[in-house]
């Protein structure tokens, strides 16, 4: 029977539904204020479905793009069949016959080219509606036959979605207009194939302020709200909403009161930035003694984006974008131009600052094609500082590549989740073969380069006085820190309530951490994202941490805070947590340290919210 014949088909457009202003709420992520039209991923599995509007004259090459992913579809299927015929019994013949007679069907191709033309849907957004269509038809149908083929629709629309996608080709390159993001997640890969002149914002159902979208969205400066749970479902591609990455809130359908209001408070907050960057001495306490504020980058990142951040060079540069969005590893050569580039940007900022190039810190949540392999835990598998032990070639090609760019500028090492001393000793050794090497090369590198560690993993907190014997200086990870010491994915909002950087726990493994590093007469830096949050960055600091790296974008409100405290407010802030009882929990904290603020600095709220 032709589904064609059976259906009964909605003429109910996606796009004309008319609804009333609503606002969802999430996890403030990244600052500022966006408003523009939705781009929509939805996800079915593993696969990103792009929804947006098509423009006019770009409907014959979507139809066309469509056309030919059925006929992939077709051809994959009718080999699969040949080879099953051979093979295996008639029943496995006749499930794949019954996808290809889907494909086939007229009723599902007019429908998608329908909806392509009509619409101005996209080919992929097409093939989601129509399938809906059938999936609904065939669930009101009161035969188990047709619910059945529920899911052979299902599979056959992953098969369409895939081809359309093109398998690698990730759909984030079709974006052409600017746009806020609307998507389930996005993985640290799709983000950053994302053009990033094009991106409005980003707002997504799950992640947290520590995913890394998150830290993404910050280093690049665009506002990020993520936890709305259900987005994806509540909008529609091409309609405007109204981002707040500062509240952490999305408005939909926004009345024409509400967006006036909106851009009153853009105009502000650009205002508030302004009067934040007025510096000429970033970092300075009011009684002079100087805090280096540095900035966290990725691959992508420019001089133009960080001059007049006030940052002083690069703390942390996050190496592993360089794996990211490629199908196969970066060669020396590649790495070496790409860590040039950064020292060099480092000395442009102020050369008397420096770069700190953390090696491929890759596992958890940064997956890379060709290299992750599947583990039952990726986050406490063979990730960062493990993995390149165990793969040496790729350890020491990185290594190489670094100390060829400390020629260029001043450049340091750090290695990302070093959990015991015997990583540390073995790292090391890496080091001085790869040195010994290239001296015998007479390529011309910095021998006294320093090396860090980044303190991330509780372990490494615990044995800081005999850690800080091996390297030249701490930064601590406390996005991982908090994750690990509190047993809770950075990534997942339902257990976003333990992220705590504030937590007695947290405040204790830092302390334990200076402790060890003032015994050894080694620098502590954070570099995690509370370095950024005024009220846990600057007790950091009040602790003896003497270098916070952050997003570029947080640096004049950080910098704008410090110039308002003396060295002794400083000391007298640091004994907020020790002043409260024992029992005190990470909110009692946050208030206390919270009230101190707002009692001591200037428009504290105004700038913090
Ligand atoms: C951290 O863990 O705090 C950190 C800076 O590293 P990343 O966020 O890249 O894991
Ligand atoms: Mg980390």
């Amino acid at each position: 029977m032709s589904l064609k014949r059976s259906l009964l088909v909605s003429s109910t457009s996606l796009m004309s539904s008319k609804k009333h202003q609503k606002t969802l709420s999430g996890l403030a992520t990244a600052r500022g204020l966006a408003e523009g039209p939705v781009f929509l991923y939805r996800s079915t599995g593993d696969l990103l479905i792009p929804e947006f509007v098509v423009e006019l004259e770009d409907v014959p090459k979507e139809v066309a793009r469509l056309r030919r992913a059925i006929v992939e579809v077709k051809r994959d299927l009718e080999g699969l069949i040949s080879v099953l015929k051979q093979r295996t019994g008639r029943e496995d013949v006749r499930i794949f016959e019954c996808h290809l007679q889907l494909v086939e069907d007229e009723f599902l191709q007019e429908e998608t080219i329908k909806a392509i033309s009509n619409q101005k849907l996209n080919a992929e957004a097409a093939v989601r509606r129509t399938v809906s269509q059938i999936r609904a038809h065939f669930d009101r149908m009161n035969d188990s036959y047709f619910r059945e083929r529920v899911l052979d629709l299902e599979d056959v629309e992953r098969r369409l979605q895939k081809a359309l996608a093109g398998f690698t080709n990730r759909a984030p390159i079709e974006l052409k207009t600017p746009a806020i993001i609307v998507a389930n997640d996005l993985t640290p890969s799709e983000t950053v194939q994302l053009p990033r002149e094009l991106v409005l914002g980003f707002a997504t159902n799950t992640g947290s302020t520590t995913s890394h979208v998150a830290l993404l969205a910050r280093s690049l400066g665009i506002p990020a709200v993520c936890g709305l749970k259900d987005i994806t479902a509540q909008v529609q591609p091409g309609q405007i909403v109204l981002l707040d990455g500062t509240a952490g809130s999305v408005t939909i359908n926004p009345t024409d009161e509400t967006r006036a209001a909106f851009r009153a408070l853009q105009a502000e907050h650009e205002d508030l930035l302004r009067l934040a960057s007025a510096k000429d001495s970033v970092g300075c306490l009011k009684s002079g003694e100087k805090i280096q504020l540095y900035a966290n980058i990725q691959k992508g990142v420019a001089l133009k984006d960080l001059q007049g951040s006030g940052a002083k060079g690069v703390g942390l540069y996050r190496s592993e974008y360089l794996w990211l969005d490629r199908e196969r590893e970066p060669t020396e050569e590649e790495q070496f131009e790409a860590y040039k580039e950064v020292a060099e940007l480092g000395k442009a900022l102020d050369p008397s600052g420096s770069v700190t190039i953390r090696v491929l810190d890759i596992g958890g949540d940064k997956l890379v094609k060709g290299i992750s392999s599947t583990e039952t835990n990726p986050f406490l598998g063979n990730r960062s500082i493990r993995y390149l032990l165990t793969n040496r070639n790729v350890f020491r090609t990185q290594l190489r590549a670094i100390l060829r760019a400390s020629d260029y500028g001043r450049v340091k090492i750090m290695y990302p989740m070093v959990s015991c001393l015997e990583e540390a000793r073995e790292a090391a050794c890496v080091l001085t073969e790869v040195k010994r090497h290239l001296l015998e090369e007479g390529i011309p590198f910095d021998n006294q380069i320093e090396v860090g560690a980044m303190i991330e993993v509780p372990s490494a907190a615990l044995l800081a006085e005999a850690l800080a014997k091996e390297f030249d200086f701490f930064s601590v990870g406390t996005n991982d820190l908090v994750q690990y010491a509190m047993a809770a994915d950075r990534g997942n909002e339902a257990v976003a309530y333990l992220y705590q950087p504030l937590n007695p726990a947290i405040i204790k493994l830092m302390q334990m951490t200076l402790a060890g590093a003032q015994k050894e007469g080694i620098p502590v830096s954070v570099c995690g994202e509370s370095a950024a949050d005024p009220v846990a960055g600057i007790l950091w600091v009040a602790l003896g941490v003497t270098m916070l790296s952050m997003s570029g974008a947080y640096i004049p409100v950080i910098a704008k805070i410090l110039s308002q405290l003396t060295k002794a407010d400083l000391d007298d802030y640091a004994q907020v947590p020790a002043r409260l009882p024992l029992a005190s929990t990470a909110q009692d904290v946050y208030l206390a340290c919270h009230e101190w603020m707002v009692a001591h600095v200037r428009e504290f709220e105004g700038v913090y919210l």
